[in-house]
């Protein structure tokens, strides 16, 4: 099974004892790597905030600035959510719409592809 590295660009240089690696009186402080990461790229929120200190004006300017206010309307109110029953045995995925109330059925499938959106229009 392959490793994936912490992108953190400062991951190396915090001391614990996990990053210690190397053979005896070389041992060096590395990079976290593991089999999954719990955030994302990253090992922890540490190493998340070192990269976004150092990379999200970039990132922002690459994928886009937001240059205007953005206004919540009927049309872009959807979100994904879901109702337990009422022994809390079984989840009801749903979309909710939070200014009209309205909820759409959907499937847990659906609710967890984060490409998946409502056809509203
Ligand atoms: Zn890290």
């Amino acid at each position: 099974m392959s490793l994936k590295y912490c992108q953190g660009p400062l991951c190396h240089t915090y001391y614990t004892q996990d990053r210690l690696k190397g053979q005896k009186g070389n041992k060096t402080n590395q990079t976290r790597r593991r089999t999954s990461l719990y955030y994302g790229e990253f090992c922890d929120t540490r190493c998340q905030y070192d990269w976004l200190s150092k990379y999200a004006t970039m990132a922002v300017n690459h994928f886009g600035r937001l240059t205007e206010v953005k206004h919540l309307t009927e049309q872009n109110a959807w979100v994904k959510d879901y109702d337990w029953s009422n022994d809390y045995d079984t989840k009801t995925f749903v979309f909710r719409n939070h200014i009209t109330k309205e909820t759409r059925p959907i499937t847990e499938e659906q609710y967890n592809d984060n490409n998946y959106e409502l056809n509203t229009i």
